[in-house]
C-alpha cells in the first residue's frame, strides 16, 4: 500500500463516518501516524508505507472515525501560543476562550500587579490560569476544579509551561480561603437541552461535568455569585466566558448582586463571549 492509497482509503472512511475536512485530516493522521511531515508526504506519495506502520494509522484512524476529538489523539492543544496536555477529562482549550484572558490581562495591565491574587474556578485543563500566570508573572495565581483528574492534567500543564500556579481541588468555593483581586471562570455553559444537539466529538467525548449548565446553563453563574462577594476584596473584578446568548441574562445576575461596571465583551464574530464586572467598593 503506498502512502497515497493510505490516504485516500483513510479519506473515504473518514467520510463514511460524518468527518467534513476528510482530506486534511487524512493527511494529518497519516502524517501523525508515521511521524512525516507534509513535505514528506508530497514528495514520497508513491513509496510503499512501511507495514509496521499500518497498525498505528488503522488505530488512530478507526478512533478518529468513532468522533475522538484529533486533540485527544494527540494529547494536545494550543492556547494563547502556549502548548498544553489534554485527555478526556478535560475540555479542550477553545480560542474563543482566549477573549477571557485577554479581558482579564487587560484590567490586570493597570494595577499593583505583584500584590494581585487571581483565581480560576473551573480550570479544567488549566489553560486560562497558566497564560494569565505567563503573560503577567508579577500576580499569584490560584486554580481550582472539582475534578482531581482534571487538577492533575493542569497540574501537568503548569509545569509544562514552567508556571507556577497553586492549585486546589475545590467544588467551586468550598475548599478555598482568602481573598482575591479577580476571578476569572469559565464554568459549564450548555442548557442540559443543547447537549445531545452538539458534535459527536464533544457530546460523546468531552467530559459532560465540563459541559452541562444545568437546564437553563447558567446554574454555575448563579452558584459562583451567591458566594464571590466574600472572595473578592472590594472593588475587585469578576470575569466569565459566558454562551453567545447568555451576556444579558448574566450581565443582569451580576447587577442582581451589586456588581458595577458591567460589561458583556463581544468576540471577533460580534457575539457576546465575556461578561465582567466589578465588586462593589462598600462591603
Ligand atoms: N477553564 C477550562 C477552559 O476554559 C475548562 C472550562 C470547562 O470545563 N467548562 O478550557
Amino acid at each position: 500500500m503506498t502512502y497515497r492509497s493510505a490516504r485516500s482509503w483513510a479519506a473515504d472512511q473518514l467520510r463514511e463516518a460524518g468527518i467534513e475536512n476528510e482530506i486534511s485530516e487524512s493527511e494529518f493522521l497519516l502524517e501523525y501516524a508515521c511521524g512525516v511531515d507534509l513535505n514528506f508526504y508530497l514528495l514520497h506519495q508513491t513509496d510503499e508505507m512501511p507495514p509496521e506502520q499500518y497498525p498505528v494509522f488503522r488505530d488512530l484512524l478507526e478512533k478518529r472515525c468513532r468522533r475522538i476529538p484529533l486533540q485527544y489523539l494527540t494529547g494536545e492543544q494550543e492556547f494563547m501560543g502556549l502548548p498544553f496536555f489534554v485527555d478526556g477529562h478535560v475540555l479542550i482549550p477553545r480560542q474563543d476562550t482566549e477573549l477571557l484572558v485577554e479581558e482579564a490581562l487587560r484590567l490586570l495591565k493597570d494595577t499593583e500587579k505583584q500584590k494581585m491574587r487571581v483565581l480560576d474556578l473551573c480550570t479544567g485543563s488549566g489553560c486560562i490560569a497558566v497564560s494569565l500566570k505567563k503573560f503577567c508573572p508579577e500576580i499569584a495565581v490560584t486554580a481550582s476544579d472539582i475534578s482531581a483528574e482534571a487538577l492533575c492534567m493542569a497540574r501537568k500543564n503548569a509545569e509544562r509551561n514552567d508556571m507556577d500556579v497553586l492549585f486546589v481541588r475545590s467544588d467551586l468555593f468550598s475548599d478555598l480561603t482568602g481573598r482575591f483581586h479577580m476571578i476569572v471562570s469559565n464554568p459549564p455553559y450548555i442548557p442540559t437541552d443543547i447537549i445531545p444537539t452538539l458534535m459527536p466529538e464533544v457530546r460523546i467525548h468531552e467530559p459532560w461535568q465540563a459541559l452541562d449548565g444545568s437546564a437553563d446553563g447558567l446554574f454555575f453563574y448563579r452558584k459562583i455569585l451567591e458566594e464571590a462577594d466574600r472572595y473578592l476584596f472590594p472593588g475587585g473584578r469578576l470575569l466569565f466566558e459566558i454562551g453567545y446568548d447568555q451576556g444579558g441574562a448574566v450581565s443582569e445576575l451580576m447587577r442582581e448582586k451589586g456588581y458595577t461596571e458591567i460589561e458583556a465583551v463581544p468576540d471577533l464574530q460580534g457575539l457576546d463571549r465575556v461578561v465582567k464586572g466589578r465588586r462593589t467598593e462598600h462591603v
